[in-house]
């Protein structure tokens, strides 16, 4: 059971968000004082924003909101546009350095519905370190990446990677996980992958997507393709020991064309002279490089396991 009265610190990645920063902030203070009420969280609780280097005028209001509301909106601006996934990280590092029992991540748009913040604290409370939101539909994405982001979630499934479908990054870590994510330096780190694979206490909440209310999606076809092949490549190797599968059956193929060259040649006399060895080395040489290529990998994922320099393990209780 963690502590009863905890501290929450939202956190909200904003990309160009003029629109709609303003209103989020004080949506979700409203919701924060209400749950404070309940007495579930305490009244140091606070919003974090950060600013992916925003174009336009969003950090000015997050200075004003800063201005109105002093420590119970803080941020930090990055002074470029890296993406969502490293706002995110950097909010998550912040609030763990300024302190706080529990912080949730939420989307600037507030297409993640609020009232669901208070259901992420009641898992919290009972005992849940990480909770995850899993969006009940996905009637607000165009069919172009609503089919996109399933496909992706079937082939990490496939690979290895057990993310559950419709997973969002609407999401409660507790002090425990802010701890743990502190140990993974990575810089490719994909959040989704990360906090489903270290194994803590994990509980589930379902939400309902809205559509955005202004502005337009600050994710395109590159950044949703870069962040799925960054997801697939930062927890999985198989794709490498795909290719040293596809070389064996090369390989393997090579000795079944061989056996009908060989027929052909003896047997049907229909071969002409030259071409029967020329086949079978080229497939069988085919098939041997592919499959060199395969154990080049094997090496390459180890050295990509050992260059992210990921905790050995991650010690749940010790008695002393
Ligand atoms: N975002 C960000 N940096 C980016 C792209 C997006 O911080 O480079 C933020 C954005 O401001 C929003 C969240 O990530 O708070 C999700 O973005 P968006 O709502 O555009 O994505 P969608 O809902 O279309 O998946
Ligand atoms: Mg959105």
């Amino acid at each position: 059971m963690n502590e009863e009265k905890s501290k929450l610190a939202i956190i909200i990645p904003c990309y160009n968000e003029e629109l709609v920063v303003k209103s989020t902030v004080e949506t979700l203070l409203k919701v924060m004082d209400n749950i404070i009420k309940t007495g579930k969280i305490s009244e140091d609780s606070y919003i974090y924003l950060v600013d992916d280097g925003s174009k336009d005028t969003t950090w000015n209001i997050i200075e004003e909101l800063n201005k109105t509301y002093g420590r119970r909106v803080i941020g930090t601006k990055f002074i470029r546009n890296y993406g969502n996934q490293k706002a995110l990280i950097a909010g998550l590092q912040s609030v763990r350095k300024i302190g706080c029992d529990c912080a949730i991540s939420i989307d600037a748009d507030l297409q993640q519905d609020e009232n669901a913040i208070e259901l992420f604290i009641d898992e919290f409370h009972k005992g849940a370190d990480i909770v995850s939101g899993i969006r009940n539909d996905r009637k607000t994405d165009s069919f172009f990446k609503k089919h996109t982001a399933i496909c992706f979630y079937r082939l990490m499934n496939l690979l290895g990677v057990k993310i559950p479908l419709n997973h969002s990054d609407f999401r409660l870590v507790s002090r425990k996980g802010l701890d743990i994510l502190e140990q993974y330096q990575e810089e490719g780190l994909f959040l989704r992958g990360f906090f489903h694979e270290i194994g803590l206490k994990t509980a589930y909440v379902h939400f309902n997507v809205k559509p955005r209310a202004l502005g337009s999606s600050k994710f395109n076809f590159f950044s949703l393709t870069s962040l799925a092949l960054n997801g697939i490549t930062a927890f999985s190797i198989v794709p490498l020991r795909m290719v040293a599968a596809c070389g064996v059956i090369t390989m393997l193929g090579s000795f079944l064309l061989a056996l009908e060259v060989l027929f052909e040649k003896y047997i049907l006399h229909s071969a002409p002279s030259g071409w029967a060895t020329l086949v079978i080395l080229l497939a069988f040489f085919g098939g041997l490089q592919i499959f060199c290529l395969g154990i080049i990998g094997e090496y390459l994922g180890q050295i990509f396991n050992e260059v992210k320099a990921r905790p050995r393990y991650i010690k749940a209780k010790e008695l002393d």
